[in-house]
């Protein structure tokens, strides 16, 4: 059920509606908008008893959500939703792309420089790096942990980037969300309900990567888990999907991108390294997620892929990378968006 407050309500009208949803046994998500604030309840089986909620002051009308979705629908909040990183100009969603970028794994501190270096001096204003990394071989490179964390931070420090990092399990989500700006949840824990809640028990940002056989409605539902525990930044990524097809690793489904801002306020990113697993492909395909309508791109980049201990093969070299910020910065206003390059600190931040 949703509760949309009148435009003129005032914050005591909302707060005397949210403590009545919690003394009718339900929890309150008060959702503000640019018109209006809506209230989502949720903890409700079926189909809630309305109780006199109608008859609140300031209430304008209470609507039944019918879809399975409900915070992360647009019938609950219509405006974007735009996750902002406080003391910079870095945001996912609203009129300007995010482009995040790094390694696979962050594999040494120089490696980790080194790339950070070259991605900042582009413009980027996110950094990625796997500090735990799902691999599918148990022999395979899992990730400097604790010491990856530490590497990043450092690399927000010295260019002003934000962190991305994903966090693999219970164990290390905690950390993670201690050192990181951006908790990735990845592909392979798209469906791991005991890890989303948690995640939606930080005040911290939860990008979650779209599950290899998730439907738009699954997907949904795994940031609908971070969601009714009170955490509302969430950012979805499509990373490709298995089908058939064999010329590439994943097949990228663009077409999640209409679909999903038809249906969500919430911020949608492309992966075309995950999505494709070719370098070759991934300029072409971050230009069409663009296109598509996309809040923006994350993209695999190394300084020596032909050494890298992951995803190597789909990663862009540094002036790749380069070209695809200018390609995108020229498409972005074909479909009224903008690139903005760097991260910059407004002055009235001070320290
Ligand atoms: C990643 O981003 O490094 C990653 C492992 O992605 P996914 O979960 O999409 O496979
Ligand atoms: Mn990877």
């Amino acid at each position: 059920m949703l509760v949309v407050m009148k435009a003129q309500a005032t914050p005591e009208e909302i707060q005397a509606v949210c403590d009545h949803i919690v003394e009718m046994g339900f929890r309150p998500h008060p959702l503000p908008g640019a018109q209006r604030t809506a209230i989502g309840i949720t903890g409700n089986q079926g189909e809630a008893n309305r109780g006199n909620l109608e008859s609140l002051s300031g209430v304008a009308e209470v609507i039944r959500v019918s879809k399975a979705y409900k915070l992360a629908s647009r019938d609950v909040k219509e405006e974007d939703t735009v996750v902002r990183f406080a003391g910079s100009n870095a945001a996912i969603g609203g009129r300007n792309l995010a482009v995040i970028a790094g390694p696979c794994s962050i594999e040494t501190r120089d490696q980790a420089f080194a790339i950070a270096s070259e991605i900042a001096a582009s413009g980027a204003q996110f950094f990625r790096g796997g500090a735990y990394k799902p691999r599918t071989s148990p022999y395979a490179f899992q990730g400097l942990g604790l010491e990856a964390l530490k590497i990043m931070a450092e690399i927000r420090d010295k260019f002003g980037l934000r962190i991305v990092t994903e966090a693999l399990d219970n164990e290390t989500l905690d950390l993670v969300a201690e050192w990181a700006d951006v908790v990735q949840i990845g592909a392979r824990n798209m469906q791991n309900f005991s890890l989303l809640k948690k995640a939606g028990r930080l005040r911290k940002p939860v990008l979650i990567k779209r599950g290899m056989s998730a439907t738009l409605e699954e997907f949904l539902m795994a940031a609908e888990y971070v969601m009714s525990e009170g955490n509302y930044e969430v950012i979805l990524c499509e990373r490709g999907v298995r089908t058939f097809a064999d010329h590439a690793r994943n097949t990228l489904d663009l077409s999640i991108v209409p679909a999903l801002h038809h249906v969500s306020h919430l911020p949608i990113l492309v992966d075309p390294s995950h999505g494709t697993g070719r370098r070759d492909s991934v300029l072409p395909m971050a230009r069409a997620a663009i296109a598509a309508g996309a809040d923006g791109v994350m993209v695999e980049v190394h300084n020596h892929p032909e050494s890298a201990l992951s995803d190597g093969p789909q990663s862009l070299y540094p002036a790749q990378f380069a070209t695809m910020m200018t390609e995108l910065e020229k498409i972005a206003p074909v479909v009224g968006r903008h690139l903005t390059r760097g991260v910059s600190v407004p002055a009235a931040a001070g320290e």
